[in-house]
């Protein structure tokens, strides 16, 4: 009998971890199906307790459950701890173990993208919400020293930084200082939500002194480019958009469950094909 895996969310019909984790199993010849749930927030610990009961080997978690899925968990990684979000469950014995892929998908898919070794490059983080938090974190254990933190709302920049576990050199900014300050970072990494569905065409910020050959990254996929990475291409950065992220959150998250590494670039084609190429 196939394996079950699944992602629950709500809603969960616009995800494509089903697409990307069932071309995987086919192609690597593992019995395993990966099924959307969707749960809607006042069913979450039944929902939980159900997919125990059906045996679901491992899941992903997404909006609106990152947070809330903690206590229904029997075991929480240091690092997913730390971020206080789950995105990955991994079936341990009987056990439901929580982990955060999200962070460290995006900082495998810069190192890719970019360059490996991050540690002295000065970073500017736009934007305070979930997938904010888990860059920072995820950046900051792979050992980047200079993180800014920048957003509409200071306090929630402030807050992130202070509920820092790990040793290091940031500050909250608002939009407008960090529009100023744009040429002291290589690094920038723009993950509001402005730039797609009804803000499209719409940037956070002005990079009109960004550096040239600065790295940029939008953690949007869809669409695949952002006035914000637009706007930093013209100003002669190095680009790139949340594929990567999406895709190496998936990976890291299939070699939790199967002790396999699947084939990124694969992953990346089912993503980009099923967003109109
Ligand atoms: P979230 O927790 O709701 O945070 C939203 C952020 O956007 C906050 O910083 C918020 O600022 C800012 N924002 C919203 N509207 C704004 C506006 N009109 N002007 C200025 N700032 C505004 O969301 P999230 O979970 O972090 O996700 C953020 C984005 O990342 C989404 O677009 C999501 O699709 C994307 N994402 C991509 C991946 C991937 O794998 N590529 C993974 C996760 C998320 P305030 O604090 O001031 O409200």
């Amino acid at each position: 009998m196939k394996k079950l895996y699944g992602i629950i969310g709500d809603p969960v019909s616009q995800s494509l971890s089903p697409q990307m984790h069932n071309q995987e199993f086919e192609k690597l010849g593992i019995a395993a199906y990966y099924h959307p749930f969707r749960i809607a927030k006042k069913d979450l610990p039944s929902g939980i307790e159900g997919m125990k009961v059906i045996g679901v080997q491992g899941f992903n978690v997404t909006v609106p459950h990152k947070v809330a899925v903690i206590p229904l968990l029997d075991e929480i990684d240091p690092l997913a701890q730390k971020i206080g979000a789950v995105n990955t469950v991994v079936r341990q014995d009987d056990k439901f173990v929580g982990h955060n892929t999200d962070g460290l998908g995006f900082v495998r898919a810069l190192q890719m993208d970019w360059k490996e070794d991050l540690a002295d490059e000065p970073a500017l983080i736009i934007g305070a919400g979930g997938a904010a938090q888990a860059i920072y974190f995820s950046l900051l254990s792979a050992g980047v020293k200079h993180i800014d933190i920048c957003n509409r709302t200071i306090e929630k920049a402030k807050k992130i930084i202070k509920s820092s576990p790990y040793e290091a050199s940031s500050r909250a900014l608002t939009l407008e200082a960090a529009e100023k300050e744009m040429g002291n970072y290589s690094l920038v990494i723009q993950t509001t939500s402005i730039g797609m569905a009804s803000t499209e065409g719409k940037s956070p910020v002005s990079l009109d002194k960004l550096t040239a050959g600065a790295f940029v990254s939008d953690i949007i996929y869809n669409p695949g480019r952002t006035a914000f990475l637009k706007q930093a291409a013209r100003k002669g950065a190095k680009t790139q958009n949340g594929v990567g992220m999406l895709v190496h959150q998936g990976v890291l998250a299939f070699e939790k469950w199967t002790g396999i590494t699947p084939d990124a670039g694969r992953m990346a084609e089912v993503v980009k094909a099923h967003m109109g190429g």
